[in-house]
């Protein structure tokens, strides 16, 4: 029996001066995260291995009482079913539907408070400003509350072990986000707790709340996925963005990715067998070390990511990857002007600032969709038990 410690993935060089939560005596591999199987309601996220393209087209029902709520008894209905404020997008997934028709309510005003009386715990071990502040944002627009956690603000610093804290904030929380610097630790808390933990990134693990907000921004900008070019590059090695986001792309059909790194931060085949188990029968995956014309000419989403220095052994060691790839104006001249360039944010230094006024751009529009689609995921969290029922 492997025992693991808080350590195991997180570099001395970047840990913060608190202590981690620690994580030792528990097996890691002994928790299987449900499949969401159509049913999102109540299920931690810890994995894209939860997730199937029929869930994330089969929340249709939600999608209906969402679009047929009444703001006048505060009540979910699934009477009735119809697409005038968010039409639906062309073969894309009910839960991007509850997300447009989210985006749509907060760019009038007129959200529904799906969260009235409900708490968010958000629980970041890890710097953050995009993924902490989205969720915040998410569940304060719909009307519920937020306590945020940090390891400097919590028992953290007196020793208690993560699952310990978790289950300590899900006595006051309804649902829970975690990000945390080790692998594994967001399947810990899922495992332990009763309430619901989103995975908001588990060191060089994943990034699933990512991976959704990914493809929903790709359904935004192209109207599809199946099909779809998509060009990774960067740090495929430590970045668990693109962990996620390859194997979701992959459940979809005809999905091309092309993956440009170099030899040392390619793609850690563990991701590359897990995307093989699940991936639709004509998937096709390219791998190179530079980011030549005839790849930037193919792409249709040209997905940038930064060297994750912090998960280096050492500061040296990243510090010759560190300009790998510049995307720069002359890049995007290289590239289709139905393309679109994404990027999880933050960048430092691999796309210039002159890149943003190209309306290929979309990574401000991707950042912005992250809240929508995070809003989408707490009200099916949080949902109540009735509404709960209506929607299984
Ligand atoms: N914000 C993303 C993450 O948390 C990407 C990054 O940090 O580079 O993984």
């Amino acid at each position: 029996m492997d025992l693991i410690e808080c350590t195991m993935d997180a570099p001395t060089h970047t840990r913060s001066p608190s202590r981690l939560p620690p994580v030792t005596r528990v097996q890691m591999d002994d928790y299987v995260p449900p499949k969401i199987a159509c049913a999102w309601l109540g299920k931690p996220v810890v994995s894209v291995a939860q997730f199937d393209t029929a869930s994330l087209e089969c929340v249709a029902t939600w999608s209906r009482a969402l679009l047929s709520y009444s703001r006048a008894t505060n009540k979910l209905t699934t009477t009735t079913y119809h697409h005038a404020t968010a039409p639906l997008l062309p073969c894309c997934s009910e839960l991007f539907a509850v997300s447009s028709f989210l985006k749509a309510a907060v760019e009038a005003n007129t959200v529904p408070p799906l969260m009235r009386g409900k708490m968010l715990a958000n629980v970041f071990y890890e710097a953050s400003t995009r993924t902490m502040c989205s969720f915040a944002a998410a569940a304060q627009r719909l009307g519920g509350g937020v306590l945020p956690v940090s390891a400097s603000s919590s028992s953290v610093k007196k020793g208690e072990t993560l699952q310990d804290t978790m289950r300590c904030l899900e006595c006051y929380a309804d649902v829970l986000v975690l990000r945390h610097p080790v692998k594994g630790s967001a399947a810990i808390a899922a495992k332990y707790c009763e309430n619901p933990v989103l995975n908001a990134g588990d060191g060089a693990g994943e990034h699933p709340t990512q991976a959704l907000l990914d493809c929903y921004t790709i359904f935004s900008e192209l109207g599809h996925l199946s099909g779809v070019t998509i060009t990774m590059v960067g740090d495929l090695k430590y970045g668990r963005t693109v962990h996620s986001l390859s194997r979701l792309a992959a459940l979809y059909g005809g999905v091309k990715l092309q993956l440009v790194s170099p030899a040392a931060l390619a793609l850690p085949q563990y991701v590359l067998d897990q995307i093989e188990a699940c991936k639709c029968a004509d998937l096709e995956i390219t791998i190179s070390e530079t980011l030549s014309d005839e790849i930037l000419a193919a792409t249709d989403i040209l997905y940038v990511t930064r060297i994750q220095k912090e998960r280096f052994p050492s500061p040296e060691a990243a510090a010759p990857f560190l300009n790998a790839f510049i995307i720069s104006p002359e890049t995007l001249g290289k590239m289709k002007e139905s393309a679109r360039v994404m990027h999880p944010l933050p960048r430092v230094g691999e796309i210039l600032e002159a890149c943003d006024a190209d309306p290929r751009a979309a990574y401000f529009r991707q950042m912005r969709n992250g809240m929508f689609v995070r809003m989408a995921l707490l009200a099916l969290a949080t949902a109540e038990a009735d509404t709960k029922s209506a929607c299984m």
